[in-house]
């Protein structure tokens, strides 16, 4: 017997974990489905407060793979809170932090996922893993898959950032660069999946991907001393990390480990805003249209967002909101979000520092509250868009001459 079942999200239909691979065979691709756990046998196994965070993997009992089974050797999770009293002040709340994402091992807070998948890939015995993405999730992928010498197909649009590119070729993966969007790299991997019988890591198709990720809310809760922060803020691009905090903090209050649900407050890009647009507009996700995306954060950019019932849900219950931002602005956030913290994040991941400025204008966030922003990527990842953001921030190297006879007039420059 497993300590768990799956739970279609448009039916409510039930199925234990052998019965089913990935969605509700009633409905297709759309038939997203949710991990339960039976928390009252669950809150009498494990001691959360006495835990020591030293991966993802510490949570295991609360994720859906065995106590025994082996986990990749890539250390995924355990990522730094960083709290930041600069930018506190500068948005006006009481304490805020930033979770940094970038520093996982393939640089994404999408290693959790792909992680989970290379266990779950093993248990089903699957040679070879297979993922649509716009980078970062086959990034991790190919990362994770490496390090247990298991074979992955990616195929990701021909217009992803050369770094994840890079990354994917160099772990061994085998890549298909798709003439087209997101989206059509997606229909693609599930029908080859589906043809060839590869283990599917693709977001919103997968109901294990969110388990994985559900790990970073643990991890808050844990770094915040099993104490909720009042809001968290994160980029939005298929929903699913947005989703994955709602049921990490869900998890969590049903097991009596923590009080209350925080905000949760998605930040997507103006040129890429389904789920803000239905938000504002009460429009069901079912039956909206796909939109046409557009905008520099590649990893937020999605014309049908997969795991949209779990981001409308996180939305909805923890009383939270959507926000959307300009390009210019998630550029503009890349240098602050760097010169105030440290941290340096690829575009989708500065769009929530991004998002998170106008969310306190609209009063979605005050004085009283304590805020965590998720960090989800790193700044290497994407570095022709970090310069373009320094050139727009006015921020240019100076150039000077190696000539030793104009050494003084050199030094003399520095001298400010
Ligand atoms: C994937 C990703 C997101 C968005 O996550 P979704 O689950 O698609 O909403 C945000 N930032 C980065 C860096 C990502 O890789
Ligand atoms: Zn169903």
């Amino acid at each position: 017997m497993s300590h768990y079942h799956l739970v279609c999200l448009v039916c409510g239909r039930e199925f234990a974990p052998k019965d089913v691979e990935y969605v509700c065979p009633d409905h297709g691709d759309e038939g997203v489905l949710d991990v339960v756990y039976d928390y009252e046998a669950l809150a009498g196994e494990i001691e959360l407060q006495d835990l020591d965070m030293g991966s993802m993997w510490s949570y295991r009992p609360l994720l859906p793979v065995p106590s025994e089974a082996a986990t990749p050797p890539l250390k995924v999770g355990a990522t730094p809170l960083y709290e930041s009293p600069l930018l506190a002040r500068r948005s006006g709340v009481r304490r805020l932090w930033v979770k940094d994402e970038g520093v996982q091992p393939t640089g994404s807070l999408k290693d959790r996922a792909s992680a989970m998948a290379l266990v779950k890939a093993d248990e089903l015995g699957s040679a070879v893993v297979t993922t649509a993405s716009t980078g970062n999730a086959a990034a991790a992928l190919a990362g994770l898959a490496a390090s247990v010498g298991r074979e992955t197909v990616i195929f990701v649009p021909a217009a992803a950032p050369e770094a994840k590119i890079a990354q994917l070729l160099a772990y061994g993966s085998t890549v298909l660069l798709v003439d087209g969007a997101y989206n059509d790299a997606i229909e693609l991997c599930l029908r080859a999946g589906e043809r060839f019988g590869w283990y599917n890591r693709t977001t919103g198709f997968n109901p294990y991907m969110s388990e994985g990720k559900k790990t970073v809310a643990y991890e808050v809760a844990h770094q915040l001393s099993w104490e909720a922060p009042d809001v968290v803020v994160v980029s939005v691009g298929d929903g699913c990390i947005l989703g994955s905090l709602w049921k990490g903090f869900h998890d969590l209050i049903e097991l009596g480990a923590v009080d209350s649900m925080p905000r949760l407050i998605g930040v997507q890009a103006e040129g890429s805003a389904y789920l803000a647009d239905a938000w504002a507009s009460g429009e069901d996700v079912l039956t909206k249209a796909p939109i046409r995306p557009d905008t520099v954060a590649d990893s937020i950019s999605a014309a049908l967002p997969r795991d949209r019932l779990k981001a409308m849900r996180a939305v909805k219950e923890s009383h939270g909101a959507f926000v959307t931002v300009t390009d210019e602005e998630i550029l503009a956030a890349i240098p602050v979000l760097a010169r105030t913290t440290g941290v340096f994040a690829e575009p989708a991941a500065a769009a929530a520092w991004a998002g998170f400025e106008g969310a306190v204008q609209s009063g979605l966030a005050t004085a009283k509250d304590r805020v965590v922003v998720l960090s989800t990527g790193s700044g290497l990842k994407d570095v022709p868009a970090a310069l373009k953001a320094v050139s727009l921030a006015g921020l240019e190297p100076r150039h000077v001459s190696s000539d030793p006879a104009t050494l003084e007039e050199t030094l003399e420059e520095f001298d400010r």
